[in-house]
């Protein structure tokens, strides 16, 4: 009978409910005390007390208890909702500034950038450097004057380097060898987040068949001139508009050797104790055709580690594993923000996150970075076909092998490519990721307080705390808790679910989330 569920016939029920809700009304009247720092942010939207009030088995009440549910949810929004304009829709918005940037993401210029670099004949990491039209020095030349016409033409800010260094001989090159990283360097416009950095890496070397011939033609059109025009191109159309944060194009060498140009520069990035924020390498991104024949142009392979198989596990890495957060490393959590990012931006595109480093038997320039610490991904086509990689050019039957252009489909490499500008434009406007995030573990209860460290990005608007079921791949509830360090869910359990806290500034972007550490 509906009456026996009547909450005002079960006094407990009363009770809780009062306690739930005067918790409610608590934390809105701290947030209403906060009006002056927070204004026209959106820390607390009505959907936060939709949300909230949802959550109570709401349907077990009468209609009576529900209409005064209902009457309190529409005082509550109409305190809320005149100080708190912007609510969730938020992050479902487009910024202006990104659309606008994937809108100059030339397929034409990616193709000729993938043309030129075949043109040298060979970049293996080994090959001739003193010609102006052969080998992998003419490459790099050319990479550099790309890199520094972008930057002419776009008030002269992108900052164009050769990270170059001499690598020690090894099992891939009985000689030392000198290595060439050509890296343009946009710097933030906001000093707060000048110090952030979010690398994008392509590898420009190639190879065929033997790892170990250096003269053969190795158009690596594929593997990785794809990668290396995406990068370039990223950098032409951002480097004409400013990131609150550092972004770092770089065309690295080495690749097919042994990960030289990206282990030197992760090493480096380490060693001066460089803020890398997040990372994402381009290998292999350049064909929709699968070995057999099919086309698929609408997904693309983000590969994110979970926990790193490390010798010794930091007591952090233990901690999360003891917590049940193995999905919720950084890199996950880069790869979580990837995806809802880019599927927002580029319309048809699904990012296929692989809860795995690499494939098998493969690597890439992603890895260094995860060796050193960072939140790293690597980015590449649905499905290889492995005739067009690492390859001597030659026909079997009617087959034609080798990594030649005519293979890769530059309408397709555009889009990638603007599934990575939409993630890195989106990082590069957000606040940093709140740190110390803590869940607070001290007493047994039901509901959830969550505290982090105040950002200091003077546009921060507030705090989003995120969560979803813990079999569930992506986020799934979102509130905007506003501009404070600590909040309290009421009867939401942290023993259920997995929480996140992202930062948001006063245009709705978004830092990824941080996956909470428990504390006393
Ligand atoms: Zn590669």
């Amino acid at each position: 009978m509906a009456h026996a569920q009547n909450a005002f016939a079960n006094p407990k029920s009363t009770i809780e409910d009062r306690q739930f809700l005067c918790g409610v009304l608590a934390q809105l009247v701290e947030r209403l005390n906060g009006i002056e720092e927070v204004r026209g942010s959106n820390p607390l939207g009505s959907t936060y007390l939709e949300k909230v009030l949802a959550r109570r088995d709401y349907g077990q009440y009468s209609g009576r208890m529900r209409s005064r549910f209902t009457a309190l949810l529409g005082l509550l929004t109409a305190i809320a909702s005149p100080v708190f304009a912007a609510s969730e829709g938020a992050s479902e918005q487009r910024n202006g500034q990104i659309v606008e940037t994937l809108s100059e993401i030339s397929p034409k210029n990616i193709e000729a950038t993938i043309r030129k670099l075949v043109s040298f004949g060979t970049r293996h990491t080994l090959s001739e450097t003193a010609s102006e039209t052969h080998g992998i020095g003419a490459a790099r030349k050319w990479i550099q004057s790309e890199f520094q016409r972008y930057s002419r033409e776009s008030g002269g800010r992108l900052q164009v380097t050769m990270d170059e260094f001499t690598q020690p001989p090894g099992p891939r090159n009985p000689q030392p060898v000198q290595v060439v990283n050509v890296v343009a360097t946009l710097p933030g416009s906001q000093p707060e987040s000048r110090d952030r950095m979010y690398v994008v890496t392509g590898h420009y070397d190639s190879r065929v068949t033997d790892v170990m011939n250096t003269t053969a033609d190795a158009p690596g059109a594929d593997d990785d001139a794809s990668g290396v025009a995406a990068v370039m191109e990223m950098a032409r159309v951002m480097a004409k508009r400013n990131w609150d944060a550092t972004l770092v194009f770089i065309a690295v060498a080495g690749e097919e050797q042994g990960l030289f140009g990206s282990t030197h520069w992760a090493k480096m990035a380490k060693e001066k104790n460089w803020n890398v924020a997040g990372m994402i390498t381009n290998d292999i991104i350049g064909s929709s055709r699968a070995e057999d024949g099919q086309v698929d142009r609408d997904h693309v392979r983000l590969f994110a580690e979970g926990v790193p198989p490390l010798q010794d596990m930091p007591e952090t890495w233990r901690t999360l594993i003891r917590t049940g957060g193995e999905n919720d490393s950084p890199a996950r959590e880069l790869a979580r923000f990837t995806k809802s990012t880019a599927e927002r931006y580029v319309p048809g595109m699904t990012v296929k996150v692989i809860y795995r480093r690499d494939r098998y038997l493969r690597g890439g320039d992603h890895s260094p970075f995860l060796d050193a610490g960072f939140a790293a991904l690597r980015m590449t086509e649905p499905s290889e076909d492995f005739r067009h990689q690492h390859q001597d050019l030659r026909k079997e039957g009617d087959a034609q092998f080798g990594d030649l252009p005519e293979f890769c489909d530059f309408d397709y490499i555009a889009r990638v490519t603007r599934v990575n500008a939409a993630a890195l434009g989106a990082l590069a406007l957000a606040p940093a990721c709140p740190r110390d995030v803590a869940v607070e573990a001290k007493e047994l209860t039901n509901s959830t307080t969550l505290r982090w460290t105040a950002n200091a990005e003077p546009d921060l608007a507030g705090y989003r705390i995120l969560w979803r079921d813990t079999t569930a791949p992506e986020w799934q509830n979102p509130i905007s808790v506003g501009n404070v360090t600590r909040f309290t869910i009421p009867k939401l359990s942290k023993d259920n679910v997995i929480f996140g806290v992202c930062a948001v500034d006063k245009e709705g972007n978004a830092s990824p989330a941080v996956y909470p550490l428990p504390a006393k």
